[in-house]
């Protein structure tokens, strides 16, 4: 960015073609506004010289002389005036208002024969228009430059072929010219300098504040990526058992303030392992996914789910007592029972055993839910599996010592 910013050791232009373009652009339709009020000001004073050139010299063919040559400055202006209204890129070149400057630079300078006995007013005005050009005609430093020598040497060659001045006065107004265009020119060259590291300590902010705006996106990607680990199971996207039993306490505490049931459920594929015997351990991991997917579209999205462990999931449904929680997790073993697993070299049939426990009052946390849902699971697979159990039917199990009634397919 420094060495962008370097600029040329004469006309003070970056040296950088490329951001001397961008610089250029990006102060076109300023330069383009303050080209449109010169040169209508210049036509004004143009205008405005005609009445002083008729008190000057009268109604001859010297004054039409001089009207011809104001008017040709004027319809210059004004044409450059529209020709940027039609297009404003013309300003990024120089061709045209080099054209109208050299033409108000040579009336300028014909009105030394035209207009005798004037010369010292003739210099004022050649040291305004050249300030002008300097200042107000927005335009390279070396055209600027050009235009100038232009007017102070034929400014002066006027005033020494048809002027009647001493050569001690033409002097002089060669020492006021060449003072005046010492300091037009140190005006430029640090007006063109200020102007362009201004462009170039905004333009490195501008890159600054992009870089950092990249930096804070790839940190908040890195800190979604962090959190999709530290709560997401990496395998199925489901979440993870600590963020599960995370969830499902924040999801107990709201069913408590709402006086709704929450119910949980353990759920184990049944013989599992022999998946991974028959097909191998990738199969058995995108029949895991699948799995989880069919836990996501049997279940409402208020539901949580969870990996809890290699082939095990459970499921928190709040707002669902004991028995419709029955009814889900039957839905679920039905659904998985019935499922045409994808991307399989044969076909398979897997069932799934499930506990559930609703948590009651004296339960301080999930954890201990759980633990019962968990125990109901295990007395599912003891029955033989494919089944779902309720907590309650093992606590009538143990009561009554009744055979406990498991539903099959
Ligand atoms: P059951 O639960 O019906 O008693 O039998 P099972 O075969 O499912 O149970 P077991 O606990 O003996 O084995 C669980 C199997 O699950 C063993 C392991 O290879 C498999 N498993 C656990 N995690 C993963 C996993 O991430 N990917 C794959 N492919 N298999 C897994
Ligand atoms: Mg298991
Ligand atoms: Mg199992």
């Amino acid at each position: 960015m420094q060495e962008k910013g370097a600029l040329t050791s004469f006309s003070n232009e970056f040296r950088d073609r490329a951001m001397e373009y961008r610089y250029r652009v990006s102060s076109r339709s300023e330069t383009v506004q303050q080209l449109r009020v010169s040169l209508l000001v210049s036509a004004v004073i143009f205008a405005l010289l005609i009445v002083l050139d008729y008190r000057l010299v009268g109604m001859n063919l010297n004054f039409y002389a001089l009207v011809g040559l104001r008017t040709i400055a004027i319809l210059a202006c004004l044409a450059l005036i529209v020709a940027l209204s039609r297009s404003p890129k013309l300003a990024d070149r120089s061709t045209l208002l080099n054209i109208v400057c050299f033409i108000m630079v040579t009336a300028m300078i014909l009105v030394i024969p035209l207009r005798p006995v004037t010369e010292s007013s003739q210099l004022t005005a050649a040291v305004i228009l050249s300030f002008a050009i300097y200042l107000f005609f927005p335009n390279r430093i070396a055209w600027v430059v050009a235009l100038n020598v232009y007017l102070a040497v034929g400014f002066l060659l006027a005033l020494i072929f048809w002027s009647t001045v001493s050569s001690s006065m033409i002097f002089g107004a060669a020492m006021v010219l060449l003072f005046q265009n010492a300091v037009g020119l140190v005006i430029l060259r640090r007006l063109s300098a200020l102007q362009r590291r201004q462009f170039a300590l905004l333009a490195m902010e501008r890159q600054t504040n992009k870089l950092m705006q990249q930096e804070i996106e790839s940190r908040k990607d890195l800190e979604a990526q962090l959190r999709q680990q530290a709560q997401k199971d990496h395998l199925t996207g489901l979440n993870n058992r600590r963020w599960f039993l995370e969830l499902a306490e924040q999801e107990l505490r709201h069913c408590r303030r709402r006086q709704e049931p929450l119910s949980l459920c353990m759920v184990d594929l049944d013989h599992f392992k022999t998946v991974n015997d028959r097909f191998g351990h990738a199969v058995g991991d995108r029949v895991l996914v699948q799995i989880a997917g069919l836990c996501q579209e049997v279940l409402r999205d208020s539901d949580i789910i969870g990996r809890y462990g290699g082939e095990e999931f459970v499921l928190a449904l709040p707002g669902t007592d004991a028995n419709a929680a029955f009814e889900v997790a039957e839905r679920l073993r039905l659904r998985i029972l019935h499922f045409t697993f994808l991307e399989l070299p044969e076909p398979l049939q897997l069932s799934i055993t499930a506990g559930i426990a609703e948590v009651t009052a004296e339960d301080e946390d999930p954890g201990s839910a759980l633990e019962r849902a968990d125990l109901a699971l295990y007395a599912g697979k003891a029955r033989g599996r494919n089944t779902v159990i309720l907590e309650n039917e093992l606590q009538n199990e143990h009561g009554n010592r009744r055979q406990a009634q498991s539903r099959k397919i």
